[in-house]
């Protein structure tokens, strides 16, 4: 399809929260670490590839893998139920304490006019509060956590809107959000901090914040 000359870019822009707004993504993934109290370090190593390999699934879907990858439990529902709720107990009270990306209020004023839509695999509630507690409520047309399946909020958002999905942006860092944004013919962007590893395919362009993504708008 050829673009539509006079049409803006983006039309509108879809962000992940943790790792993409707020600097959060490794204190959950060492929350992780707290959570199973893992002191050896070949663990902790797992731990973290686990973690970044299935970076921005829910907590309710991660822990199964954890579960099975790390200890080789296939643990039932009630189990992953509990770890969740320990889980929460400490990201909850430590996410209000991260600070934003580098450039996120910046870009998001750069953005004012632009539809922002919030998609994350944090549980809604949770996310909600945390999104007010930053006073980012105004920021974003919508706020969309988990059960929601990211691939299909991303698709209805395309819808809702009348988007054309290549002049839509998603911003994500971690393969999720990718693999959301392909299925529905969006473009998207990776936040892949200095100091981290690149978990994107060599293609994928990619920033190492939002100053950086201001910079290409
Ligand atoms: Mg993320």
């Amino acid at each position: 399809m050829t673009p539509i000359a006079d049409r803006a870019f983006p039309e509108a822009v879809i962000f992940d929260f943790d790792g993409v707004i707020l600097d959060s993504a490794r204190m959950k993934t060492n929350a992780y670490l707290d959570l199973y109290e893992l002191r050896d370090p070949e663990m902790q190593a797992r731990l973290r590839r686990i973690v970044w390999q299935n970076g921005g699934l829910s907590r309710v879907k991660m822990l199964p893998i954890l579960e099975r990858e790390l200890f080789g439990r296939a643990t039932g529902e009630d189990g992953i139920m509990e770890l969740a709720r320990r889980y929460a107990d400490i990201v909850d009270r430590r996410v209000n304490d991260c600070p934003l990306i580098a450039g996120a209020e910046s870009l998001l004023d750069q953005l004012s006019g632009t539809p922002c839509h919030l998609v994350s695999g944090t549980p809604q509630e949770t996310l909600l509060g945390t999104v007010r507690a930053k006073g980012l409520e105004h920021r974003f047309v919508s706020v969309t956590g988990s059960p929601s399946v990211k691939a299909e909020v991303f698709a209805a958002i395309v819808a809702a809107g009348s988007f054309e999905a290549a002049r839509t942006l998603a911003v994500g860092d971690s393969l999720t959000e990718l693999d959301a944004a392909q299925k529905s013919g969006i473009t998207f962007v990776g936040v892949v901090p200095l100091d981290e590893p690149n978990p994107f395919p060599a293609d994928v362009p990619t920033v190492n914040d939002l100053f950086g993504l201001a910079q290409r708008l």
